[in-house]
């Protein structure tokens, strides 16, 4: 079975139906109940298995609690997809971000995805078998203009992927990140506002910058989660694919 975090919305809720609609039962986790609920809803409207557990992956105790019920109710963890991530309301220039704004995209988009694993990796560790895949971004590898707490953020969760990579592989658990582009989801739509503009200026704008000439549908990174969450991708552990449409080397 796998757990999605962040699952209530936008590329968490396309990995969560991908995985069921593959015949895994899928935990889906958010902070956002009426998002997770919905997703969980889906699931099971489609004929799948899917349980909803409200985490909020910055807070330890949430996320000790997800994977302890996931295990109360199918058993083990399989498969963890570190999704749940937070942006910036303003892009600004990095001496311009206030404290408070630098602790809080770092505690979701960082320390919530060590959190999530820090209490999975037992339960993988059981039965020396578990994969894990952390969503990063491109901004983790070259600077997002004026986000920098949201790089560093996800060039952490890069170097947390490798870190557990190389720890933990040789004890039957891989660990991959992905770095996607644009996606097309809520937080895409949130971006624009945060640059000042429009969505429909934001992607013009970010349109010309794109080889592949648009912003990816989410089900385009579920289909390439749900490889490296499968035995296809098995000798992968510690890579970072990167899924966008090759703006990064534009
Ligand atoms: P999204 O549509 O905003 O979905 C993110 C989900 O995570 C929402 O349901 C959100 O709840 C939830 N969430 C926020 N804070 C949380 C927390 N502390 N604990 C648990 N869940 C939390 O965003 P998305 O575009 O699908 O992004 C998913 C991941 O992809 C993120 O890690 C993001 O950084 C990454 N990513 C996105 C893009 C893109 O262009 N969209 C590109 C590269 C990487 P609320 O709705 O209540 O906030």
């Amino acid at each position: 079975m796998s757990m999605v975090t962040g699952a209530g919305s936008g590329i968490g809720r396309a990995i969560a139906l991908l995985f069921a609609s593959e015949g895994s039962k899928v935990v889906v986790t958010d902070v956002n109940d009426k998002g997770g609920e919905e997703t969980a809803n889906m699931i099971r409207g489609n004929g799948g298995d899917a349980l909803f557990v409200h985490a909020d992956v910055s807070r330890a105790s949430d996320c000790e609690n997800a994977v302890r019920e996931a295990v109360k109710r199918y058993g083990q963890l399989d498969i963890l997809v570190n999704n749940a991530g937070i942006d910036l309301p303003r892009a600004k220039p990095s001496a311009d971000f206030s404290e408070d704004e630098f602790d809080k995209v770092i505690s979701v988009n960082l320390k919530g995805a060590w959190l999530m694993s820090k209490y999975a990796i037992p339960e993988m560790l059981r039965r020396s078998k578990g994969i894990i895949v952390n969503i990063a971004s491109v901004a983790g590898i070259r600077p997002l203009p004026l986000a920098m707490p949201y790089s560093v953020s996800k060039a952490g969760l890069i170097m947390l992927t490798k870190s557990m990579a190389v720890e933990y592989g040789n004890r039957g658990i891989r660990v991959n990140a992905i770095a996607p582009g644009w996606v097309s989801t809520p937080m895409a739509v949130r971006a624009a506002s945060a640059y000042g503009t429009t969505y429909e200026e934001f992607t013009k704008q970010f349109l010309q910058r794109i080889p592949l000439g648009r912003f990816a549908d989410p089900t385009e990174i579920a289909k390439v989660v749900l490889f490296l969450a499968s035995d296809d991708s098995s000798y992968m552990n510690g890579a970072v694919v990167v899924v966008d449409g090759a703006i990064s080397i534009a």
